[in-house]
């Protein structure tokens, strides 16, 4: 095991904290796992395991899925006051926020990317979701619904917490992930077990820490670390869970629909994606190239959202292309706490190897390199350079499939009719979010209108805020995250009728 002590890179505070002995947080205590296993945590950077954390199995979930049916079933949490509750999860996001420079270097350091974005994105996002959901726990509530018939009764709606809540979240913004389905859940007055990505679970177990510093009741928020199979299956088809939330791969989304159907719990779904970008000829070139750009190289294209496949019109195609290339080709490969690294390594081994076998397929398959390609030219870590593909066709598996990795394939389109166009992009299984860069307001608003996802950016690409509903459309899943939306996520509706 690597000792971080020596890494220049790392901080005493990050050291200490990663070395520490890690344990999963249940019923408002910090163990081991049952069977005292543990599995190893890699530095992406390196290769290099850093640390050791608790892998749960069958038995932890049902001790975890038991202590938040206790808080949620008998204990103070449906009890609390919505304050009480709005409270806490403001308290919790200022506590994030005094740590807001020790996350984002957990996060850097256990994800891979660079600690300049989880600093201003990353951990500042996490905190601001708290703070949004605190405002919520005294605001959700029912409407009165005058009957259609006309009869003499008063009938009205009630939204009540849905129950026990499992979440099981991916690696890619391991602490905003938890934000995302803590925060809502808790709003709503449910209990919740969070279940960390096995490759990224470092900033999670930190952010046990604040929760229990916090004063949430014991039971209310349980913690696990360990894998699919072994932590997620077990949740997914667990028959005293009413609730699963999941983020991650379509194909564990379709696992975690089936695992739900013995009890029918309740599902909503955050998946995968292949985002279209659209660039008209009027748009700013620029701004659309470095936005373009950013759509698919931010976070490393590791987003459901990345903007993987850039449509450019035939006039400014030779334009935009060289100008995303020329951004590709200037992107500094380091570890993500070197500070001068503009893109950090790939999470993990696994990815690396699946991104980079993706670029060979399109090159296979006849695709060009107009920047980057298969070799990162870095000696150790999971890197990959940002890259830009020409001449590939819809049939391709580059163009069809959700790489999550930072290649984009850049097709021209000339002059057809815009329903044309429009039908390309949505030509796809997804349906996550999409962009249009052009200056006429008319072409944004139509354009909008036509693709079949559930967020449109226009001149804008990865603009996120707690108060926007995201989800998808078609296999990109049910649901939506944030927003007021997210609280039909994790509230029942209930119609009372009152004879008068
Ligand atoms: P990715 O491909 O991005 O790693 P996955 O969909 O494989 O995404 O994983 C997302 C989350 O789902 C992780 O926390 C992972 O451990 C969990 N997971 C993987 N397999 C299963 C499963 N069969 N049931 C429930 N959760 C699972």
């Amino acid at each position: 095991m690597a000792t971080l002590v020596s890494d220049p890179l790392v901080s005493r505070r990050t050291a200490d904290f990663v070395s520490q002995d890690h344990r999963i947080y249940i019923d408002g205590r910090f163990v081991a796992a049952a069977s005292g296993k543990t599995f190893p945590v890699y530095n992406p950077a390196t290769g290099d395991v850093i640390t050791h954390v608790p892998e749960a199995e069958e038995e932890d979930v049902n001790r975890a899925v038991l202590a938040a049916r206790r808080a949620f079933d008998d204990g103070p949490w449906t009890r609390m006051s919505p304050s009480g509750r709005g409270r806490l999860l403001w308290k919790l996001g200022d506590l994030l926020e005094q740590h807001l420079e020790e996350f984002a270097e957990i996060e850097s350091l256990d994800n891979g990317k660079p600690f300049s974005v989880a600093r201003v994105a990353d951990v500042p996002l996490a905190v601001d979701m708290f703070r949004y959901m605190a405002g919520w726990a005294t605001k959700i509530s029912g409407k009165t619904l005058p009957l259609s018939s006309g009869y003499d009764f008063h009938s009205y709606t009630l939204r009540e917490p849905i129950g026990v809540v499992a979440q099981i979240i991916p690696w890619n913004f391991p602490l905003l992930m938890a934000a995302w389905k803590l925060a809502p859940a808790l709003a709503c007055g449910c209990t919740v077990i969070l279940k960390l990505a096995e490759q990224t679970p470092l900033s999670g177990l930190r952010l046990a820490q604040l929760i229990d510093e916090a004063g949430f009741p014991p039971g209310v928020v349980n913690i696990l670390t360990g894998y699919g199979e072994g932590v997620g299956a077990p949740l997914a088809a667990h028959n005293l869970v009413d609730k699963v939330a999941f983020t991650g791969s379509t194909e564990v989304g379709k696992l975690i629909i089936r695992a739900a159907a013995g009890n029918l719990k309740k599902v909503s779904l955050e998946l995968g994606g292949k985002s279209p970008v659209l660039v008209f000829p009027d748009a700013n070139i620029d701004e659309a190239i470095s936005g373009t750009s950013s759509a698919i190289f931010f976070n490393h294209g590791q987003c459901c959202c990345a903007g993987s496949r850039l449509y450019v019109h035939e006039k400014v195609f030779d334009r935009v292309v060289e100008g995303v290339s020329h951004v590709a080709s200037d992107i500094r490969l380091a570890p993500g706490l070197d500070p001068s690294c503009q893109m950090g390594p790939l999470v993990s081994e696994e990815q690396y190897q699946k991104v980079v076998s993706y670029i060979e397929s399109g090159i296979a398959e006849g695709a060009n390199i107009a920047a980057g390609g298969p070799v990162s030219g870095v000696e150790r870590g999971y890197f990959v350079r940002p890259t830009v593909l020409t001449n590939t066709n819809p049939r391709m598996k580059v163009v069809q499939e959700e790489i999550f990795g930072p290649v984009v394939c850049a097709v021209p389109f000339t002059d057809e009719d815009l329903e044309r166009i429009i039908k390309r992009a949505n030509d796809t299984v997804y349906g996550l979010a999409a962009s249009v860069w052009t200056q006429n307001v008319s072409l944004a608003h139509k354009v909008a209108r036509g693709l079949r996802a559930g967020t449109v950016w226009v001149n804008c690409h990865n603009v996120f805020d707690a108060s926007l509903p995201f989800g998808g459309y078609k296999q990109s899943g049910w649901g939506r995250e944030m927003g007021e939306e997210v609280l039909h996520n994790y509230t029942e509706l209930k119609a009372v009728t009152v004879a008068l």
